[in-house]
């Protein structure tokens, strides 16, 4: 799958359930709606559906949410999606989890030839994490990074770095992760979504963050490239890899290698813009793949050629009505 800028589309992110066990407040609003279930793909239709584009090109797929191990029999789908690590057409098949049920299903994951997660860890303080995830139990997470570890599963953390929440406990998150061998990634809050709070209270730019670290810790830049809008750069002083996501301070839409698809079926070529295609009824008109390959071919024809974040008080609604929840991080 070639985009009109010359784009190779080899990353599908599904997002396979839009309901989550925890609100974190920049992500959620606190009485979230969710789809009603009948409105969601079966997991043999999300199957079918990754199945469709891992024949396009993709070479890695990562099931994302909502919280994706909260979506019953979930580990049937990732059993299933293994076969294509197995024939060699899929290069990963990875996952971004709040880590709530990962002492549970580590092992299977394992098993089924995952390799790498990414768990998303905001605070080690337990109270802040109750605060802000609205529900969670920070020990329940930290038993589920233990759990994975132990099972050779590689984590990386994902933070959003939230002003006046956890900007004084970046070094301390750090070095913990790395501490623990696993790479820390500093995530832009992202407007997305209508949440209680006002965004720009919590912004933090990674550029502000990064200056502060460079106080403590040498950093030394990286080639390492994602396709993403993440920049490495490499610790001195833990030999670990840190990451940084700027998808407001400074976009990277030119290397953009992915596509994301949600739990009903419908496809977002960008993260940042609403333009989207349904491949629900293409998936269920017919039995073979010929509507649903047209209707995939037709939105990577459309896939635009960035984003255009922005966040500014005079910008007050969010840049995309869809919360992350939808298409997922
Ligand atoms: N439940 C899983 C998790 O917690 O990782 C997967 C879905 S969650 C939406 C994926 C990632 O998006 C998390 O790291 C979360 O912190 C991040 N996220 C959610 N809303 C965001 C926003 N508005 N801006 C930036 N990151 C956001």
């Amino acid at each position: 799958m070639i985009d009109p800028f010359g784009r190779h589309v080899t990353y599908l992110r599904v997002s396979v359930t839009d309901r989550c066990d925890f609100r974190c407040s920049y992500c959620m609003a606190e009485d979230m709606e969710f789809l009603p279930r009948k409105d969601l793909l079966s997991l043999e239709e999300l199957d079918r559906l990754c199945t469709a584009f891992v024949a396009k090109g993709v070479k890695k797929l990562r099931l994302t949410g909502g919280e994706p191990l909260v979506r019953k029999n979930i580990m049937h789908l990732v059993r299933s999606l293994s076969r294509h690590l197995k024939s060699g057409a899929l290069e990963e098949l990875t996952l971004t989890t709040n880590g709530s049920q990962l002492a549970r299903y580590a092992a299977e994951l394992a098993e089924a030839g995952v390799r790498r997660v990414n768990v998303s860890v905001d605070t080690l303080d337990p109270k802040k994490f109750h605060d802000i995830t609205r529900r969670g139990d920070l020990d329940r997470v930290l038993a589920g990074i233990d759990a994975a570890l132990a099972a050779g599963i590689a984590i990386k953390i994902n933070a959003v770095a939230l002003k006046g929440f956890n900007d004084a406990e970046i070094p301390q998150m750090l070095r913990w992760a790395h501490g623990r061998g696993m790479d820390f990634t500093l995530i832009e809050t992202m407007p997305m979504g209508e949440i209680e709070g006002d965004r720009l209270d919590q912004y933090l730019p990674l550029s502000e963050v990064r200056r502060s670290l460079e106080q403590d810790f040498t950093l030394a830049d990286i080639p390492l490239r994602t396709g993403g809008p993440a920049r490495y750069v490499e610790v001195k002083e833990t030999g670990g890899r840190l990451g940084f996501i700027t998808p407001l301070t400074h976009n990277f839409c030119e290397g953009c290698n992915r596509v994301r698809v949600t739990c009903t079926g419908t496809l977002y070529m960008c993260l940042g813009q609403d333009d989207a295609a349904d491949l629900r009824a293409p998936l269920r008109e017919s039995e073979g793949n010929e509507l649903l390959n047209v209707a995939i071919d037709e939105a990577i024809g459309r896939k635009p050629k960035g984003h255009d974040f922005v966040i500014d008080r005079a910008t007050s609604r969010p840049a995309v009505v869809r919360h992350m929840s939808v298409t997922g991080g």
